[in-house]
């Protein structure tokens, strides 16, 4: 049997191809690409001449079982996506689990992601987080994720294309404490890459002057607000108090 390497490739500068990654690519029987022209140009730039296979969202469930075959009768399979990790708002989830369900092995390399180069510079915690991915786009339907971003005690990161950040900042807003510290990382590894760290009102300010260009990761702070609930060790320690005071 075969072995599904699941292969990072950058999210703009090319150097942070990692070496291993150049070598599964160049060694592996295909690489499953979710975009064979974009894929091919970066095989190019770093030297890689190989068979590719296109897997995308739209034909997965069908080259899934494809891909399976081949790996059955031994062959090796780098998936790589447009940018950054397979899988993370990228196709490869179904093959994944196809593989753990058929036992092929599968082996995931480090290397660039977005949300994790984001979030260990934005200078809120990065323990605990949530990463969300894209939200929808419906404001209705954004606003139950604000809420729940809005309460957690950790650092929240979704992706927002930059047509509509203006318009999810501003709905954030409805929900978010005026005050309330976020994020934005911008064409991280790029030549124009920044941070841009402020409240909420802050950076809607910024982008009523300027509008949004590039890719964009949005974080927000912690919530450090105490809790108006009492927790239980607090709740415990009150009712003995009562009981004591008779
Ligand atoms: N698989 C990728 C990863 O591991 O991060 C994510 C792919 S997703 C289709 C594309 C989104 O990722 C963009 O809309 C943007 O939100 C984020 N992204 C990708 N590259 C980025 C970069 N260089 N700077 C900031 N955000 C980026």
């Amino acid at each position: 049997v075969g072995t599904l390497y699941l292969v990072p490739t950058p999210i703009g500068n090319l150097e942070d191809i990692t070496l291993r990654a150049k070598r599964i690519l160049t060694e592996a029987d295909y690489i499953a690409a979710e975009d064979t022209r974009t894929s091919g140009i970066l095989l190019e730039k770093i030297g890689v001449h190989n068979h590719m296979i296109s897997f995308h969202k739209y034909n997965s469930k069908q080259r899934a079982p494809e891909l399976i075959q081949l790996l059955q009768e031994g062959k090796t399979i780098a998936e790589i996506s447009d940018a950054g990790m397979p899988v993370i708002s990228d196709p490869g989830y179904i093959l994944v689990k196809e593989c753990i369900k058929h036992d092929i092995p599968v082996v995931s390399l480090p290397g660039p992601s977005a949300f994790a180069t984001a979030l260990i510079a934005s200078g809120f915690d990065a323990q605990p987080f949530t990463y969300w991915g894209f939200l929808p786009r419906k404001a209705s339907e954004q606003v139950p994720y604000f809420e729940q971003m809005n309460e957690f005690k950790g650092t929240s990161i979704f992706y927002e294309a930059p047509h509509r950040l203006k318009k999810t900042l501003k709905n954030l807003a409805t929900v978010l404490d005026s005050d309330r510290q976020i994020a934005l990382a911008r064409e991280l590894t790029k030549i124009h890459e920044e941070y841009l760290r402020g409240s909420i009102t802050e950076i809607n300010e910024y982008f009523a002057e300027n509008d949004p260009r590039g890719e964009f990761v949005v974080l927000i702070s912690p919530n450090t607000q105490e809790s108006s609930q009492l927790s239980w060790d607090e709740l415990v320690k009150s009712v003995a108090q009562l009981v004591a005071d008779g």
